[in-house]
């Protein structure tokens, strides 16, 4: 048996003078043989005392660039360790981990070679006039400054690229903020492991200890401690909608209000416009869309919540292969136990509701932890009119709404909550999307894909992660790509 503690600034606890708690194997449901020491309310004041502290220095450092590309080489040098546990851990399988490790190590790098070039701090010159009348002109410069100690926590179904030093915590380092990761209780030791390869870095570049904490904490208590600390400057979030608000509404009571960049849960509606059908069969859309709905056991926070098909031949068609298909998919195991009740709960409710009719994949075993892929098929006024179906369910099932015409559509885009994404399937040779609707679907997401599906978030600095309330607390920033450092800097200018 391993035992974990927390790492507060470069010491790792290890006297068990508080409770501990386990890690589970998704797969068998059964405990791991590792424990993990809870963190206590003085090591939270321990870790943003010195985090703050660090800001100072850490903020100047020119080794920040250095110390991005070390992380990624540690992580590339310990892959199989990382695999290992993490694949234990989250039941995810081996291919997955390696390129979502690739995926994090790419995002570190970018980051990296973003800061490289020291002006991308300077957003705005304007030089000075002395000859203008009746005043002078001052000279002014626009920098980004980093907003101070950042928190992150990291969501369960991404246990090295939206974990310990994935895209939030590669942002923050970037921006020149010390972070504190309240590590994700269902993946301590995979976030242990490389919260050490963090400590190695800071040691071997000779950087304030304070750069970086790492909490171990299986309830909510220390969370909540560290965001109310008055030394956290901003909180990095990705979970569900309801974590995100619970947080956001501590920051919001504090004496000095701080902000909370929240990534969470959304339905991703597609809507499948019939003149897709001249250039695709519904065999080739049937097959992309239930990879997308169903991989992963459906654990992402973009896969396809409802898909709207219209009432006509190749649409009965389209449902009727889509059917075909989730009865043969072979599903995962869920994350963990709580993420697979979760998903039980919610699918026995819509079961229970009026005028359904439901698929279920007849390929899952009753192991405690699988999800079984379901579709739960109806038309566009049961939908519409059941607030219940407008919700995200997270894991394997998705909502099939056959609509009779257009106008429906539009009823549903004015009427339905912000959403990271919105796919549009259409024949984009031979014919257009109404722009009035497109303009409406543009109010609601964040990303709009035409002839794809949602999942699968390229990292480019041209990606945006992040739509309107409730996908995301602030529209305005993504959590994914380069231009993610914005949410952990704030501007200042300095006139002369
Ligand atoms: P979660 O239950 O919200 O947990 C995320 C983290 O927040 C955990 O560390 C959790 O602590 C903490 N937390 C949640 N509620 C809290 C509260 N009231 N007070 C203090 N801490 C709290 O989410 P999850 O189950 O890990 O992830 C699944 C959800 O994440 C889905 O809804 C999915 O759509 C969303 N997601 C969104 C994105 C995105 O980019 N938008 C990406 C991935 C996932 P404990 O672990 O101690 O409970």
């Amino acid at each position: 048996m391993r035992t974990y503690g927390s790492l507060i600034g470069n010491k790792e606890i290890n006297t068990i003078s508080s409770s501990t708690f386990s890690t589970i194997n998704p797969k068998t449901n059964t405990k791991i043989d590792n424990q993990f020491i809870e963190a206590s309310l003085e090591e939270v004041k321990k870790a943003t005392d010195l985090a703050r502290k660090a800001l100072f220095p850490f903020s100047k450092s020119q080794k920040k660039s250095a110390f991005l590309k070390r992380i990624a080489e540690k992580l590339e040098n310990n892959r199989n360790d990382l695999i290992e546990s993490y694949c234990l851990e989250s039941g995810l399988p081996e291919n997955r981990g390696n390129i979502e490790l690739n995926r994090t190590i790419y995002q570190l790098q970018s980051f990296s070679k973003l800061i490289e070039n020291e002006n991308w701090e300077v957003t705005q010159h304007s030089p000075a006039n002395e000859t203008r009348t009746p005043t002078r002109k001052p000279e002014l410069t626009k920098k980004r400054l980093p907003i101070g100690v950042v928190a992150v926590f990291g969501a369960s179904n991404f246990p090295f690229a939206y974990s310990t030093v994935g895209g939030d915590t590669a942002a923050a380092f970037s921006a020149g903020c010390p972070v504190i990761v309240k590590c994700h209780p269902f993946h301590a030791e995979t976030s242990c492991l490389v919260a050490r390869l963090v400590k190695e870095a800071i040691q071997e570049l000779d950087l304030p200890e304070g750069t970086f904490s790492h909490l171990l904490a299986s309830d909510y208590l220390i969370g909540e401690a560290l965001i109310k600390d008055a030394n956290i400057s901003a909180v990095g979030f990705t979970g569900s909608i309801k974590g995100g608000l619970a947080l956001q509404k501590i920051t919001q009571n504090r004496p000095v209000p701080i902000p909370v960049f929240a990534e969470m849960g959304s339905q991703n509606p597609i809507f499948i416009l019939e003149s897709i059908f001249n250039q695709k069969t519904s065999e080739s859309l049937s097959k992309k869309l239930i990879a997308s709905i169903t991989q992963n056991s459906g654990q992402f926070c973009t896969k396809p919540g409802v898909i709207f098909i219209p009432q006509c031949e190749n649409g009965s068609q389209l449902i009727n292969e889509l059917k075909k298909l989730i009865h043969e998919q072979e599903i995962e195991a869920m994350l963990h136990p709580n993420i697979h009740l979760n998903f039980k709960n919610l699918t026995e409710l819509i079961a229970k509701q009026k005028n359904i009719n439901q698929t279920i994949s007849v390929k899952y075993s009753e192991l405690d932890n699988q999800g079984r892929g379901l579709l739960t098929e109806m038309n566009f006024d049961t939908y519409i009119n059941n607030p219940i179906f407008r919700q995200e369910v997270f894991g394997p099932h998705c909502f099939i709404v056959k609509y009779q015409d257009e106008n429906q559509l539009n009823d549903f885009i004015k009427k339905t909550e912000g959403q990271l994404t919105i796919s549009i399937f259409y024949d984009n040779i031979s014919s257009s999307i109404n722009e009035s609707f497109l303009f409406e679907c543009e109010q609601k997401a964040g990303r709009i894909i035409f002839n794809g599906v949602p999942t699968g978030v390229e990292v480019d600095a041209a990606m945006q992660h992040g739509g309107p309330f409730p996908s995301s607390s602030d529209s305005r920033f993504t959590a994914v790509g380069t231009d993610s450092i914005d949410r952990f800097t704030r501007k200042i200018t300095f006139q002369k």
